[in-house]
């Protein structure tokens, strides 16, 4: 009996902890299993072609919001060319509506519900015909065919009890199949937190992986000197003593390579912790932290206990310290968020200057509080994955729409952290940062220009296109301020046009070059170069009158941003 666990990632740089999980837990158990993993940017045929020529008896797929459309598709086409392979799914897509997709989908043997490890070894025993029926395994969903009539059932078994958090085997113990991807990481599962949106919130059955485990298990990963490992704890710091003591472990144990990412409730973070970051050398640590509105009445009715005073206090205080960086989130579409209170929401985040602000919009998803009390909030959403918000009791879609072109804005403009200099100056002739973005967004509606692709360097002509329409008199500033942010990003080969003749003769050029290569003043590591190599690698620029120095072999590790040195 060959089983194959298909899982179709986002990304090709992501992977799949959970088929991982599964894969070596049942190993643990002297049961084999495959594993094969996708994305959703393939070609549908591509992968039913690979998954034929697997040949698997039972597939299995691991089922999420940005794969379920796919996987639905591919069940149906799969059953079409392998008839009598046996399909499972799991994950959190399936789980709270598993009798509802195995009505529609009569391709589907069976469901696990929620924690997977234990059920999957029990169904790998039945099929392999060490146990002699389904209907013992805990946790699942599964068709009851009666071979005599063409009758069938679909019978749903009591819910699994959660296991031992540390039974879960480590899966990175050979690196070579997650090159150039990202890790995925467990120290804990569930969420003590009720938030009404989130699935999470449906399981509170919170545990932890044993602390010496997992600091055995990141030692592994520190020294394989990973670039990425992300903890997918819904909030790691729930517990002081968990988190204070795995950050103090990496903290000790860096190698300087590996970055590690968090979501924390951030008016957790207590005084203990807070100094523990402040020490972290800049990059070790990047931290995730919803706010989602500060809107009282909002955060009071999605069952939220954010203290919105005490975030501010805390994020602003990691900000201060410039070595963290902080991603901080906003959720549109939420009860009692209407378009003014959701922009004093972004304002309050903005003020915070997070190193990212992402603006989402709430998913109605099955299963969830939110879903169940749609009526009452009258939301209307998508029927299809991801179910976003259309409009609500409070926002009509027409102030969805003008809030999709403000996010859009504020991922070019902002958390491409690419305009960083000009925007920290635009932002002072409107009356708040979400004006600016809404004015940009406007901006781009009238002249079309959402519609169009456009390279990096178009991306700064319109924003000074723009700034002419909102701020002429102080044109030449705006210029050397984007100026400035193009140069802090690369080293651009060609000089754009609206930067303007070169500010620096080739003499002052020569001579400053002739200098460095010789005494080293300003840069530092480039003593193994000559003068056109150091002059290559660094780019002059003088803005105002004084002299800038880019240096690009040097960058602040936070922002990528080039090291400005100034000469004179
Ligand atoms: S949104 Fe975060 S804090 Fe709230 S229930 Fe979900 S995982 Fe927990």
């Amino acid at each position: 009996m060959k089983f194959l666990l298909a899982a179709i990632n986002a990304k090709y740089i992501h992977s799949n902890l959970a088929v991982y999980s599964l894969k070596n837990y049942v190993e643990g158990f002297g049961e084999k299993v495959d594993i094969a993993e996708y994305t959703i940017n393939q070609n549908l045929d591509e992968l039913l072609a690979d998954i034929f020529i697997k040949h698997p008896d039972v597939l299995c797929f691991s089922c999420y919001l940005w794969n379920i459309s796919y996987v639905k598709q591919l069940l149906v086409e799969v059953k079409k060319v392998l008839p009598n392979v046996v399909i499972w799914l799991g994950g959190p897509e399936v789980s709270y509506s598993a009798l509802k997709f195995m009505e529609a989908y009569p391709q589907v043997d069976g469901i696990i519900c929620g924690e997977g490890e234990q059920s999957f070894l029990e169904i790998v025993e039945y099929y392999r015909g060490k146990r002699n029926s389904l209907k013992d395994i805990n946790g699942i969903v599964y068709r009851m065919r009666k071979t005599s009539e063409n009758e069938e059932q679909i019978v749903e078994n009591p819910f699994r009890q959660v296991m031992d958090l540390s039974e879960v085997p480590f899966v990175y113990d050979n690196m070579d199949r997650f090159e150039h991807k990202i890790i995925y990481y467990e120290s804990s599962r569930g969420c003590p937190f009720s938030c009404s949106y989130c699935l999470s919130s449906v399981d509170k059955r919170l545990r932890f992986r044993n602390s010496e485990l997992v600091k055995e298990e990141l030692q592994k990963l520190i020294d394989a000197e990973v670039p990425q490992v992300k903890f997918v704890d819904r909030t790691f710091n729930c517990k002081h003593e968990h988190a204070l003591e795995i950050w103090k472990y990496i903290s000790e144990h860096d190698k300087g390579k590996t970055n590690f990412h968090f979501e924390v409730a951030a008016d957790l973070l207590n005084e203990e912790e807070l100094s523990l970051i402040e020490t972290m050398r800049p990059g070790l640590i990047q931290l995730e932290i919803g706010v989602q509105s500060t809107n009282p009445k909002t955060i009071k009715e999605i069952h939220r206990s954010m203290k919105f005073d005490v975030v501010k206090h805390n994020v602003d205080r990691i900000h201060k310290k410039g070595n963290i960086h902080q991603h901080l989130d906003l959720i549109a579409g939420l009860p009692y968020e209407n378009y003014e209170s959701f922009k004093k929401s972004f304002n309050d985040v903005y003020a915070l200057k997070p190193e990212q602000l992402q603006l989402g919009f709430l998913k109605v998803l099955k299963g969830s509080f939110m879903y169940e009390n749609a009526e009452r909030y009258k939301l209307v959403y998508q029927a299809r994955p991801p179910f976003e918000v259309l409009s609500t009791k409070w926002l009509p879609y027409e102030d969805i729409i003008r809030l999709k072109g403000i996010e859009e804005m504020v991922e070019v403009y902002y958390n491409s952290r690419q305009f960083e200099n000009t925007l920290e100056e635009l932002e002072n002739i409107f009356e708040d940062s979400f004006t600016m973005f809404e004015k940009l967004s406007n901006y781009y509606n009238e002249h079309g220009l959402f519609l169009l692709n456009h390279s990096r360097i178009a991306r700064y002509e319109i924003l000074l296109d723009f700034i002419k329409e909102q701020d002429r008199g102080h044109i030449e500033k705006y210029r050397n301020l984007l100026t400035l942010d193009l140069y802090l990003r690369d080293n651009v080969k060609n000089r754009p046009q609206f930067s303007g003749d070169d500010t620096v003769s080739k003499e002052e050029a020569v001579q400053f070059y002739d200098r460095e290569a010789q005494e080293h003043t300003y840069l530092q590591g480039y003593e193994d170069y000559d003068k056109r190599q150091i002059r290559k690698m660094t780019h002059l620029e003088k803005i105002n009158g004084k002299l800038y120095l880019f240096d690009y072999k040097n960058r602040n590790m936070l922002t990528n941003q080039a090291k400005l040195i100034t000469v004179s």
